[in-house]
């Protein structure tokens, strides 16, 4: 199974606030379901340690983790705490999808999160070959992923990058994206298109909105 999330190439905690996703069906949650939750990390766990080839091995296992219960709650909350922050950092003025959290336990989910299986290097260096770095943590990987998406995020809101942190405002969109260069406006070239299809509507119809 491939997530449905729309994975734009943006930081992994923008990719997580964007397993909200929208369409003319109306919101989607990508980690609605373990099935879900297992697909998302798998697509995206080769980016959280990309030096580290450890985790990676076992995150595209065929097994079913018995622990994915625990984790996909555990993203849910860590992906509505982010996106509780980002519409605050966004002033994002769009009504698509509210975070049930409040500010405060947005940040208290998301240090929750940093701790949950924090993770530390390990070297591996055998006699005539190249050293290897591995990642270890003491719980299994999967919980590993939630602890590296949440110091993905601290790193991302204390840094510049909070400062470049957009909402879409193209019709119906409910995505985030980082605004990498000064001329993007949206959070892809679908969102641009669908953008101005509605201006010009609005242009030639200027007493109807575009629903
Ligand atoms: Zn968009």
């Amino acid at each position: 199974m491939n997530t449905s999330a729309p994975l734009l190439g943006e930081p992994p905690p923008v990719e997580l606030m964007n397993t909200i996703w929208a369409d003319r069906d109306g919101v989607h949650d990508a980690l609605s379901t373990e099935a879900e939750a297992m697909a998302w990390v798998r697509a995206i766990g080769p980016r959280l340690a990309p030096e580290h080839t450890a985790p990676g091995r076992q995150w595209s296992d065929d097994q079913r983790p018995g622990d994915i219960g625990k984790t996909a709650g555990e993203l849910r909350v860590l992906r509505d705490a982010l996106r509780r922050l980002a519409a605050e950092s966004t002033r994002d003025p769009r009504q698509g999808w509210t975070s049930p959290v409040s500010r405060n336990a947005a940040v208290d989910a998301i240090n929750q999160a940093c701790a949950t299986a924090p993770t530390w290097s390990e070297l591996r260096w055998a006699e005539d070959s190249e050293p290897d770095r591995c990642l270890r943590s003491a719980e299994p990987p999967w919980g590993a992923a939630v602890s590296l998406l949440a110091e993905r995020a601290v790193e991302m809101f204390t840094s510049d990058t909070r400062s470049q942190l957009r909402a879409c405002l193209a019709p119906g969109c409910v995505l985030y994206f980082v605004r990498a260069h000064s001329r993007r406006e949206w959070c892809s070239a679908g969102c641009g298109n669908r953008a101005r299809v509605a201006r010009h509507y609005q242009r030639h119809h200027p007493d109807n909105a575009l629903a």
